[in-house]
């Protein structure tokens, strides 16, 4: 009990610091996960640009725990950030804790993720979502014809991201807008029939999860026939689907590897792509993602009118959020060192 004055004057000594500290304001950014790269990159590159822009930041990773996510945005608000950025685990999970945002008039901008049926999103940073999903299939369509020219049909398998990210649902149905209309011709097969994000989803895009399920497609499917192209929406799950094949023995002798797509650019990815297992990936720029957001909280603290380019594409269920969409790279062993290499993503040793 006697500690108790001390503890109120330290946290009130705390929180009289975390304002001192922020000459423009202070941005609580709340990041999904650090067992992919992609949101490390994302994470440093905004503390880096807040940074430079005058800003405080208090940056949190939540380890795809909805829970541990929604108590690291409540502390935020509680300590009196200005603005949240978040990408969400669970685009769903968040309302409360936004109408708590709002009571205590914190502008929120949903990162690479829309948030979903909430009025309180004030802007959304992202990629073009559904092109990623284009850019994916265009890749495995044009991996099939030079690496299998002469079957037909080419046997494919559908992998899709998590059903409680938004993205998820654009990058399959980007996706689809290439493939269905080669399935309803009769150029491709999906011989275990498995199609529709529900049924082919990942749950927290984990890599594991797509591993058991393509060793199960290849034991119940393949006995009588080989596999040719994989979709799949992220490299994390590339790398695990790659692992499957190659445990039957794809990559050696008669079988050949399948085209496998990807997304991220992430390091493992690339050195696949230039080992020919991973055919290619998407590479989206966290930094340019991380410029478009520092500029929209910018304008949103100083009155200004954030930069947006899309005001129709993403309703999340309350509202349509008014967006920017950046756009993403498609990227194989033809062109992964212009791209990678020479934007200065990645140094030469990073990947060889
Ligand atoms: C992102 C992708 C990423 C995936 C898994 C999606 O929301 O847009 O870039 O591959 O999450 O982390």
């Amino acid at each position: 009990m006697t500690f108790k004055p001390f503890a109120i004057a330290m946290a009130m000594c705390a929180s009289a610091f975390a304002f001192e500290a922020a000459a423009e304001g202070t941005v609580g950014i709340s990041m999904p996960t650090k067992s992919s790269a992609r949101w490390i990159s994302d994470g440093n590159s905004m503390v880096e640009q807040f940074t430079a822009a005058g800003y405080d930041t208090d940056l949190q990773y939540a380890e795809d725990d909805i829970p541990n996510q929604l108590a690291q945005i409540e502390n935020m608000i509680t300590k009196g950030v200005n603005v949240l950025v978040i990408a969400a685990i669970d685009g769903t999970t968040l309302s409360n804790a936004l109408e708590n945002a709002a009571a205590a008039d914190i502008k929120v901008i949903a990162y690479d993720r829309l948030i979903r049926d909430s009025g309180n999103v004030d802007y959304y940073a992202t990629f073009d979502n559904f092109k990623v999903g284009v850019q994916q299939a265009t890749s495995l369509v044009n991996g099939l014809k030079e690496r299998f020219p002469d079957v037909k049909p080419w046997n494919v398998e559908l992998f899709g991201g998590s059903p409680d990210d938004n993205n998820a649902y654009f990058f399959y149905d980007g996706a689809m807008s290439v493939l269905q209309p080669m399935i309803d011709a009769g150029d491709i097969a999906i011989p275990s029939g498995q199609m529709g994000i529900d049924t082919v989803g990942t749950l927290r895009w984990d890599g594991a999860v797509a591993q058991s399920r393509m060793d199960n497609l290849l034991s119940a499917n393949y006995t009588d026939k080989q596999v040719q192209g994989v979709l799949s929406p992220y490299d994390g799950l590339s790398i695990g689907i790659l692992s499957s094949l190659k445990g039957v023995g794809y990559g050696s002798g008669d079988l050949k590897m399948p085209i496998v797509s990807g997304q991220d650019a992430e390091v493992p990815s690339v050195k696949s792509i230039l080992a020919g297992e991973q055919y290619s990936t998407v590479f989206k720029d966290t930094r340019e993602l991380a410029r478009v957001t520092v500029g929209m909280v910018d304008a949103m603290l100083k009155g200004g009118e954030p930069e947006i380019n899309d005001t129709t594409t993403y309703d999340n269920g309350v509202k349509v959020v008014p967006s920017y969409l950046l756009e993403p790279v498609s990227v194989d062993a033809t062109n992964w060192e212009e791209i990678l290499i020479g934007s200065g993503y990645y140094t030469k040793d990073q990947i060889q």
